[in-house]
């Protein structure tokens, strides 16, 4: 298991610490945004209350004056009195006086205009009175539908000139207000728009700062759930952690990491520790202790499963001698020797060979009954006597060893101890009976051992 060292890490102190300053950052953008964009609506509807609005109030007091002025000129000139037509044209005059403040040129122009025109028809009116007059008999027909022509002509001019100014107000009027419904959309836009970010960026900080904890802290802290589990479950060395983002918990994947090291390694000398405590040093044949525990678990399953089962004891004989006379490391390269035989007859049929101290080594054969199991110990006391061991003086030196063979069905044994001891005495007959000799004893197991000589 490894954490990987390079790329980008951050501490969760520092973040936590990125994220309070980036909330409170856009706090201050938000607040600051909304100060200054309510202050432009509330300019734009001051501009529009003071400026714009007065406009379209104006435009159509204006095109409201401009039907009143229609209407005293269609007065006048349908009037046909002197007195009313001279109240008229004063009223008129009054009227088209309150245009001549308006900034509107082409309005002040129409107004002068029909005031003018009013002007003529009561010329014109005053004229045709005067020739009614002045001649008693009244004026010349002609003339007088030609002047009566003429006031129509003026009269029409003059309600062509309103129609134009009134349909140019209002004309003005609807541009002015539909240009300030235009702008409220506008600004009801702008508004909605401001909202939605101002709501977005908190939401899509939120779902980040999710993201962040499930992707940097949650599955990370469960793959070192997992790395440790797969350390107990001993997978530990095979096990890869993405690098977190986090370096808290890289100290963390870091622990887990020098905990599966420190456990494979312990694994690991346990195992040798293991194979070390139940091999012999010098042979490398397993020890006793391991011997026995393998006997004792054969002699279970014989007992149980019924079958047989041989152990043979192999002694060196005169051992001692041998150390004495070429010295103790030709004694060890002989002790080896023995051991290197032991081990090519359990490669042939199944056994299990171990050195049971000093000289003495111990075989134990499953399913063997005691026949093949003298067989057994005849061939290997015969591949030992004819050994030939070379000092480094090119002397040769010849090894013998005794054997004692017990088997399961041979006697009455209730533990694997009494079937060693059985064997153990078979060998000790066997150094009686002169050595270099296979010996078992016979079925009772009951051989009076004091009547051999030592
Ligand atoms: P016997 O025929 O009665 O078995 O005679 P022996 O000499 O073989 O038996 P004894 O028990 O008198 O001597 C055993 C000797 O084995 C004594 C000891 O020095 C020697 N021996 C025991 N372990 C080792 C070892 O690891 N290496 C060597 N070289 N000799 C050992
Ligand atoms: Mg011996
Ligand atoms: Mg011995």
């Amino acid at each position: 298991m490894t954490a990987q060292k390079k790329g980008f890490q951050i501490s969760m102190a520092a973040a936590g610490r990125l994220l309070i300053g980036f909330v409170l950052f856009y706090a201050i953008v938000a607040a600051g945004f909304s100060i200054v964009f309510l202050r432009k609506i509330e300019s734009d509807a001051r501009y529009t209350q003071e400026q714009q609005l007065p406009l379209v109030l104006s435009q159509n007091r204006n095109a409201i004056k401009v039907e009143r002025l229609a209407s005293l000129a269609r007065s006048i000139y349908l009037a046909k009195d002197r007195e009313l037509e001279r109240q008229l044209q004063l009223q008129t005059h009054v009227l088209a006086q309150s245009f001549t403040l308006d900034e509107n040129n082409e309005l002040a122009k129409g107004v002068m205009d029909v005031g003018a025109s009013v002007k003529r028809i009561v010329a014109i009116r005053e004229q045709v009175r005067r020739m009614d007059y002045g001649t008693g008999i009244g004026p010349d027909p002609a003339v007088r539908a030609e002047l009566e022509e003429q006031a129509l002509e003026t009269y029409q001019s003059a309600m062509r000139v309103t129609d134009k100014l009134s349909q140019s107000m209002i004309s003005d009027a609807a541009v002015l207000a539909y240009g300030m419904s235009g702008d409220i959309q506008r600004t009801a836009r702008m508004i909605q728009i401001a909202w939605i970010i101002i709501l977005i960026l908190p939401v899509a900080t939120a779902v980040g700062a999710i993201y962040v904890v499930a992707r940097h802290i949650i599955t990370p802290i469960n793959s070192a759930i997992e790395g440790l589990q797969s350390i107990d479950r001993h997978e530990g060395r095979n096990f890869k952690l993405r690098r977190p983002l986090f370096r808290e918990l890289s100290t963390i994947y870091e622990a887990i990491e020098a905990y599966g090291r420190v456990s494979s390694d312990l694994l690991r000398t346990n195992s040798i520790l293991q194979a070390l405590s139940e091999e012999d040093g010098l042979t490398t044949l397993a020890n006793r202790r391991s011997f026995e525990k393998r006997l004792g678990e054969e002699f279970a399953k014989a007992a149980q499963d019924g079958t047989d089962l041989a152990i043979l004891m192999v002694d060196l004989d005169h051992f001692k001698s041998i150390n004495d006379h070429y010295g103790h490391q030709m004694g060890d390269t002989c002790l080896k020797m023995t051991a290197n035989v032991l081990r090519s007859v359990c490669a042939e049929r199944e056994c299990h060979a171990a050195r049971y101290g000093g000289e003495e080594f111990s075989v134990v054969f499953p399913g063997c009954n005691l026949q093949e199991a003298i067989a057994e110990a005849e061939k290997i006391r015969l591949s030992l006597s004819s050994l030939i061991i070379k000092t480094s003086y090119d002397e040769v030196i010849r090894i013998t060893a005794s054997v004692g063979v017990a088997t399961l069905k041979s006697g009455k044994f209730e533990t694997s101890s009494q079937l060693l001891e059985n064997a153990d005495k078979a060998l000790y007959l066997a150094k009686h009976s002169g050595r270099n000799i296979v010996k078992s004893l016979p079925s009772s197991g009951r051989t009076d051992l004091k009547s051999i000589p030592a």
